[in-house]
């Protein structure tokens, strides 16, 4: 066998021992170069480049923009450009882009050369101050969800100052990007970053009020949401990757029976990384590092072959283009290892799914978290505002937190193996839910301790115990000074969760704070103040605590006390999409100024027809493998049965097992032959109705029917031999590593 296999040599069956060629270390010798060695943020066009390469003045218009939220001053674009070509030019950088994320979920860029020649053996530059504020393409072939006629096509993208311009490489091939918003010819929203940064002003405007009345909005200009999203993914072998149609169409695999072995002996969590995943994982690093994107954690996850990578939390617009830039990163580095990235929310059945765990937080541009408690947390009566409408606004609006989530990828993942249900819950933990408690009755008058853990012998230090424990069931939970929502998707641009965080909560902090402020009045007496706060959040926590569940939400018991309770349990995404739709979710968002009714049907149109045409490949590809892989192993291989059957009773041979086998392997035939009949009298019926219509009846009609295509599927694959099987087993795809 060669060392380097490439994919068109691997016959993907159980008789390949191994892609990898065990006398290169498992890393088919790609692991020749050492790890590369960080440069810092050397692709940004950051802060201190600015500093060095623009005049003072110019520079601190631009600081007040990005640093305050101020309108960008237009005579000083040319400046910017000029330099920003100029830096750009000295990286090696040839062309520029408008960086944007239109609805598809993914990013989006067209480049244009930097300069040209001018026909006289000299430079033409091509990129000015108004190349720099805004672009024009054509914006036709993107999603607009009938915001627009497909005739329409104009399209336009707005520089977004607040996150840094960066350098993208490929090759030997440099591009300037520059991050923008993406909006139609009639001013409205096509993107995910535009109501991203609406959501942040709207919340920031209601936060302003409360820190108005508690007196500690001296110095702070806005109050902005932080994120960092931990990002899961698996790691297949590349030649896998391509030999099983499945991944390579759909990212998850639609056939596969679960290995023996998986993740029962928990013997990959946290374990040593694998070498070549280890290498790959130091040049995503790398290449991350000088995108300014600030990547600090990477372990093994749970399921073999799952890893995770997660970043230093920032500013959620900032954030959220890291996040794109980073599944980017995994996807693009993965195969010069030899390996491929799934960024799919389940790509193998039976084992843990992946999700992107958005690790919330308010914070003032003065540094100031929240959502801190700090020591003798029940004096701290702002936090304690904040928490409380953190729990309101997600049991008021928990349809809609569910709705976030919502993606045909995402539905196999929530409720199954170690993933929140659809049921959207807060865990607070002991520290919390005693002051919760205490809050409910009228008055805080202790914190719990934490105290210390002492391991019982002297050498080792005394660990600082917290007043809480974890909780990693609940989809909505405390974790020492944030939130982490634990549903969103792995594959995911983060934008769309995280605006409807900022709004829910940013309506929520309104109610509380007009209540406040008509209770104390306008001379800010701190007695009525606290008279106030007592009341209110005692009301708030009356009237929202079922929400609150520190239980475990993996068990049947929550579901049954979870519909006792009220909570609603959306199971699948076509219900979830349902509620965008809801008077009072328009009215919502047209409030506080994020989507207007037009942008917001837009968005329902675009993820019920996203939903439909997923599963609909997805049908297809079955239909595909099943034609023209499983059906024709299996027929082969109880041909072979039937021809031992024949020749073992020309022998004079009883024959009782063989024809036994025969007679058993005739029916798993049958039944996947007649579920695929059953999906193929489905694909391509849906009902002529509203595309929520038919989201409905996908999740009610032919995902079921893909469903028992699949369990036939698999039952065949138990019984067929590994030689005839045509695609690369679990066992294959999930330990080659
Ligand atoms: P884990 O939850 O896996 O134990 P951590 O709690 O350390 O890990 O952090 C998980 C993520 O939460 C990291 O990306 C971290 O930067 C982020 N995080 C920490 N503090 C905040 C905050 N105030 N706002 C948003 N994200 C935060
Ligand atoms: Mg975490």
């Amino acid at each position: 066998m060669s060392a380097t296999l490439t994919p068109s040599s691997v016959r993907p069956s159980a008789f390949v021992p191994s892609v990898v060629d065990p006398t290169t270390n498992g890393t088919n010798g790609r692991l020749s170069q050492p790890s590369p060695i960080p440069d810092f943020g050397a692709d940004v066009f950051s802060d201190a480049v600015m500093r060095q390469l623009l005049p003072k003045q110019v520079y601190r218009s631009l600081r007040e923009t990005i640093r305050r939220g101020k309108a960008l001053d237009p005579a000083i674009a040319d400046v910017v450009a000029s330099a920003m070509k100029r830096w750009a030019g000295d990286h090696g950088a040839t062309h520029y882009c408008h960086w944007f994320q239109p609805l598809t979920g993914l990013t989006a860029e067209k480049h244009d050369a930097l300069s040209l020649p001018d026909g006289d053996g000299g430079e033409l530059s091509t990129f000015s101050g108004g190349d720099l504020i805004a672009g024009e393409p054509d914006a036709s072939s993107f999603p607009s969800g009938g915001l627009r006629a497909t005739f329409e096509a104009r399209g336009y993208t707005a520089w977004d100052p607040t996150s840094p311009a960066f350098l993208d490489r490929s090759g030997d091939s440099v591009t300037l990007c520059i991050p923008t918003c993406f909006v139609s010819w009639t001013g409205e929203a096509l993107d995910k970053k535009t109501p991203l940064m609406r959501s942040v002003d709207a919340l920031s405007t209601q936060a302003m009020r409360i820190l108005r009345l508690f007196g500690t909005d001296a110095g702070v200009t806005r109050v902005m949401t932080t994120l960092g999203a931990e990002q899961e993914y698996f790691l297949v072998d590349d030649a896998h990757y391509h030999a099983r149609p499945d991944l390579t169409m759909c990212n998850r695999t639609l056939f596969g029976r679960p290995a023996a072995k998986d993740q029962q002996l928990a013997d990959h969590y946290f374990g040593p990384i694998p070498e070549r995943v280890r290498s790959f994982m130091a040049e995503v690093e790398a290449t991350l590092y000088r995108l300014g994107v600030p990547v600090k954690t990477r372990h093994n996850e749970v399921a073999p072959g799952q890893y995770e990578i997660a970043p230093v939390f920032e500013a959620v617009n900032v954030a959220c283009d890291h996040q794109m830039l980073i599944m980017q990163t995994l996807a693009r580095v993965a195969p010069r290892h030899g390996l491929r990235a799934l960024l799919h929310e389940k790509p193998f059945k039976g084992v843990n799914g992946s999700g992107k765990h958005n690790n919330w937080s308010m914070c003032t541009d003065t540094g100031v978290n929240l959502l801190d408690p700090r020591d003798d947390t029940h004096t701290n009566t702002e936090f304690l505002v904040f928490l409380c409408a953190v729990i309101a606004g997600v049991d008021k609006r928990a349809a809609l937190l569910r709705a976030s989530v919502a993606s045909s990828g995402n539905d196999h993942r929530l409720g199954a193996h170690e993933a929140p249900p659809a049921i959207m819950s807060i865990f607070l933990g002991a520290m919390l839910s005693d002051l919760v408690a205490q809050l409910e009755n009228g008055q805080t008058n202790r914190t719990l301790a934490g105290g210390e853990l002492d391991l019982g012998m002297d050498i080792l230090p005394k660990l600082p115990r917290h007043a809480g424990d974890r909780n990693r069931t609940s989809p909505f939970a405390f974790t020492g000074n944030k939130f982490e929502f634990r549903a969103a998707g792995s594959s995911v641009n983060c934008a769309w969760p995280n605006t409807i965080i900022n709004t829910i909560i940013a309506e929520s902090l309104d109610e509380i704070a007009t209540r406040l402020e008509k209770e104390v009045g306008s001379d800010r007496n701190p007695q009525r103040l606290r008279a106030a706060v007592e009341r209110v959040l005692q009301e708030t926590i009356k009237a929202h605590k079922r929400v609150i569940f520190d239980g475990d939400n993996y068990s049947e018991q929550w579901h049954q006390e979870a519909e006792r309770r009220g909570l609603p349990n959306l199971r699948n995404s076509a219900a979830a999409f349902g509620v965008l739709e809801q008077p009072e979710i328009v009215s919502l968002f047209e409030k506080y100024g994020v989507l207007s009714p037009a942008e917001l049907a837009a968005r329902a149109a675009i993820f019920n027809e996203k939903y439909a045409v997923e599963v609909g490949i997805e049908a297809e590809m079955m239909l595909h493998m099943a034609r023209t892989m499983i059906a024709p192993a299996a027929a082969a291989h109880l041909g072979e049965l039937a021809s031992v059957v024949a020749s073992t009773k020309a022998a004079g041979l009883a024959g009782g097992r063989a024809e036994k086998q025969m007679r058993e392997y005739d029916a798993l035939y049958t039944a996947f032959c007649d579920s695929t009949d059953s999906v193929a009298a489905l694909v391509g019926k849906s009902p002529e109705a509203a595309p929520q219509k038919v989201s409905e009846w996908i999740a009610g009609m032919l995902r079921p029917a893909m469903a028992a295509m699949r369990a036939a599927g698999d039952e065949l694959e138990a019984r067929t031999p590994t030689t005839l099987w045509p695609v690369a087993s679990y066992r294959e795809l999930l330990f080659v590593k």
